[in-house]
């Protein structure tokens, strides 16, 4: 937002009045020469902190057409540079070359417009070489016929779009001060240069004979139209005092020291708008978000491409790179823009998802041990096509749970004489899926539907009670795939006994069943993940992870991350933390994890101490994964 500036005294020491004139006026951004005396800006400093100095660096070098080499120039200019570096840091490289009648150096036509170009880049490449940490300017050119001031930029402009700011003077006469041709020069600069930030190093009115009251006004009305040009960091009018008579009818005071009416209409008049419209986008910045945004400029904020809203309970304006939020103190924040864009992102798959029917069901984990299991010397089960399945046929073992697939292969070859096994899976009470037949296989398990039907088998005997949740939901899992990969609804999965007069799967099967189809629903799919970070920690029966949780105290309080025992929770977040070893949370877990597109990080730790160090490492150096992001 453009600074209130004013051009200093061209001189190395300044009178008494022209301390008090910066103070009263409140000038906010003063331009000087680099021949001025550091110790005049260690004053003005001390008495205005808040201050901007604009250097303009000035050598006598310079002369009807003549100059310095770029050598020369930047001899001469380097130890001012540094003189100035407490207090400066934006430098005008030279002023007016373009001047028609040479009176700084170079003319106003396109030979000499290349020549200074030439010169220009030379000087500019050197002093970004001494002083990396400076921010150099291209000069504020004499306007309009016949300097060509914009054909000269046009020459110039990979100087302009080398340097770190452009300047520009903007003279006018009577009511031209808001004349895009004269007093708004500047938008035209703009448009040539819409990226680079513009400081107005001189401007002034030279109507003949023009009243001090007249000029107050003008000069008033000048500065709040800037409020609305925000690529505009300052406009420094012309000229505070001059020893020099030509310049008497600009300065802000006579040399005898009285001050005109145009440093009190100055020191009086608005600061700093409340809101500032963007014609660009159309929309207004207000406090605070206005601060930040002046803060941090605009080249890191973008325009505003939003009115301030509220989400969430919070007050927030977007703005092309950045998102702003107000604090509860009342102060304007950069928000997670970042994460909110990929939340939206993975929102916007999930819709896109939901429009073509729910997400895949992820496959399961599945042991395929059906190569090993025993089977009959000569004889071989007959084969299907995958289309001729109908049913999903549930079974129980009936015998105990801890009997594996191996001992139903070896009675059902060896006692039956049977090709091999009669299932297609076998599931054990902790939920680990078996594949124990191919699909392709017609094998012995529900008599007159064997050709339709898979055979399932879950570990145990049911006859008057109900599995566990871990086997329920494995096979609820495990139907839920099927079904979709065979292009079945739910009704395809029956109980055994639902085919022929049997009592498998057990008696309470009405019962389960329903479990069973819940499972179904609820088995876990690919995609939407709108968790950030779960940590999952281990459960056994009884037992859970107790120690662990208490050493775990601190991280969770500094990363806030979602906690829990279960995995199909954990699925519901772009990042897994597992607390416990193999044993305690399965490998297939992690697989499973992995597979849904989780990432996922096990911390594995030899005892409850070094888990508790490696908790409280991650807190001091604020990492919330040891591997991941
Ligand atoms: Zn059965």
């Amino acid at each position: 937002m453009a600074r209130v500036g004013l051009n200093a005294r061209n001189d190395v020491f300044f009178p008494e009045e022209d301390f008090r004139l910066i103070q009263e006026a409140r000038i906010e951004t003063l331009k000087i020469l680099s021949l001025t005396d550091i110790s005049v800006c260690e004053r003005i400093r001390r008495e205005n902190p808040s201050i901007e100095f604009i250097v303009r660096l000035w050598d006598k070098g310079f002369g009807l057409g003549k100059h310095p080499t770029p050598q020369e120039f930047v001899e001469r200019v380097a130890p001012r540079i540094q003189a100035f570096r407490p207090y400066a840091e934006k430098f005008e490289i030279h002023n007016e070359p373009n001047h028609f009648h040479r009176i700084e150096g170079w003319g106003s036509s396109d030979e000499q417009a290349r020549d200074f170009r030439n010169w220009y880049l030379e000087v500019l490449r050197r002093l970004k070489e001494l002083f990396p940490w400076a921010k150099f300017g291209f000069p504020g050119l004499a306007i309009n016929y016949p300097h060509r001031d914009l054909e000269w930029l046009e020459i110039c402009r990979d100087a302009v779009e080398e340097s770190d700011w452009l300047g520009c003077h903007c003279y006018w006469q009577y009511e031209n001060h808001l004349s895009p041709e004269w007093g708004l020069r500047f938008k035209l600069y703009h448009e040539l240069f819409p990226n680079k930030p513009i400081e107005i190093t001189e401007f002034g009115d030279s109507t003949p004979d023009i009243s001090p009251e007249e000029m107050a006004r003008k000069y008033v009305e000048y500065y709040q139209e800037l409020y609305k040009y925000p690529y505009v960091n300052s406009a420094c009018a012309f000229i505070a005092s001059s020893p020099d008579l030509a310049w008497a009818p600009f300065a802000w005071r006579t040399e005898e020291g009285v001050f005109r009416p145009v440093v009190q209409a100055v020191a009086l008049m608005p600061r700093r708008p409340p809101a500032l419209y963007f014609e660009e986008t159309g929309f207004s910045v207000g406090r605070p978000f206005l601060d930040l945004l002046d803060k941090l400029g605009l080249e890191i904020c973008g325009l505003p491409i939003s009115e301030e809203v509220e989400e969430e309970g919070v007050r927030v304006q977007y703005f092309q790179k950045v998102l702003m939020v107000r604090l509860p103190s009342g102060e304007a924040a950069l928000g997670n823009a970042g994460e909110l864009l990929l939340r939206a992102k993975e929102e916007l798959e999930e819709l896109k998802a939901s429009l073509e029917g729910p997400a895949p069901v992820l496959e399961p984990i599945i042991e395929d041990i059906s190569a090993k299991l025993l089977k009959h010397p000569s004889e071989r089960y007959p084969r299907r096509e995958l289309s001729a399945i109908k049913y999903l046929v549930v079974h129980h073992s009936a015998i105990p749970p801890d009997r594996g697939p191996e001992v139903i292969a070896r009675y059902h070859v060896e006692k039956q004489g049977w090709p091999g096994i009669g299932y297609h899976y076998f599931i054990d009470p902790q939920g680990k899926i078996y594949q124990t037949n191919p699909l392709e296989v017609i094998s012995y398990h529900a008599r007159a539907y064997n050709s339709s039907g898979v055979g399932i088998c879950l570990a145990g005997n049911f006859t008057d009670s109900i599995p566990p949740m871990a086997q329920i939901s494995a096979l609820g899992h495990l139907c839920a795939f099927l079904l979709e990969k065979l292009g079945l609804d739910k009704s395809a999965i029956v109980g055994h006994q639902e085919l022929v007069p049997t009592v498998c799967p057990g008696g309470r099967w009405k019962e389960w069943k329903s479990l069973v189809l819940k499972a179904v629903d609820e088995a876990p799919r690919q995609g939407f993940k709108p968790l950030y970070h779960y940590m999952l920690f281990w459960q056994k029966g009884e037992e859970w992870a107790s120690e662990e949780w208490e050493a775990a105290k601190n991280y969770v309080a500094k990363f806030r991350p979602t906690c829990g025992f279960s995995v199909k929770e954990a699925l519901q977040a772009r990042y897994v933390t597992i607390v416990g070893s193999e044993d305690k949370v399965g490998e297939e877990a992690e697989e499973l994890l992995r597979r849904s597109g989780c990432k996922v990080e096990r911390l594995s730790y030899a005892d409850i101490a070094s888990l508790q160090k490696l908790f409280d490492d991650m807190v001091t150096k604020g990492k919330r994964f040891l591997s991941l992001v």
